[in-house]
C-alpha cells in the first residue's frame, strides 16, 4: 500500500495510536456506561462521560457494511484501484478503511466477513486494513448450512 497521509496523534487519539503499533485493534470504552466508540472522542457518545474512558481490544473481525473502488488516486502517487470501505466491527462501532486481499474490481459484495491486518507506516505506527475471512459462511448462509450439516431440511 503506498504510504497516505495520516494525521498525527493527539490527546484524544494517542491511545488508539499506541495500540496500532503492536498491531491492536482497540476500541474505546466507556467505563460509566459500558459503551463502546470509534473514532475516539472526548467524550462518550453514549452518555457524555468525559472521565472514565478507556481502551478495549477488538476482536478484529467484522462485515462490510458499504464500500467503494477508487479508480482515480487522490494525489500522485496513490496506486489505483483500491477499496475504501465502512467496516462494522463485531463490537458495533464503524472503522472508515480499506479492503484487501481480493480483486479490486468486483468480488467484494456488502456484509463479507473481514479480519484486520495491518499496513505499517514510517513511523512506527500502523493502519488497519481489513481481509476477507474465508472459510466462515456468512451469517446470512450460517442457519441454512447448520441445518444441511445436521440433515434437516433447509
Ligand atoms: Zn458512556
Amino acid at each position: 500500500m503506498t504510504a497516505p497521509e495520516v494525521p498525527p496523534a493527539d490527546e484524544v487519539t494517542q491511545g488508539w495510536w499506541a495500540a496500532t503499533t503492536e498491531h491492536r485493534l482497540v476500541v474505546q470504552s466507556c467505563g460509566a456506561c459500558d459503551g463502546v466508540q470509534h473514532p475516539p472522542r472526548a467524550l462518550c457518545i453514549h452518555c457524555g462521560s468525559t472521565e472514565r474512558l478507556g481502551w478495549r481490544t477488538a476482536s478484529g473481525t467484522g462485515t462490510v457494511d458499504s464500500f467503494t473502488v477508487v479508480h482515480r488516486a487522490p494525489r500522485a502517487g496513490i496506486e489505483v484501484p483500491y477499496v475504501v470501505a465502512r467496516v462494522r466491527l463485531d463490537e458495533g462501532p464503524i472503522l472508515l478503511t480499506r479492503l484487501e486481499g481480493r480483486d479490486p474490481g468486483g468480488e467484494w459484495v456488502v456484509d463479507d466477513r473481514v479480519r484486520v491486518a495491518w499496513a505499517d507506516l514510517p513511523d512506527g505506527r500502523a493502519l488497519p486494513v481489513f481481509h476477507p475471512v474465508e472459510g466462515e459462511p456468512d451469517r446470512a448462509q450460517a442457519p441454512a448450512a447448520e441445518r444441511q450439516h445436521r440433515g434437516l431440511p433447509a
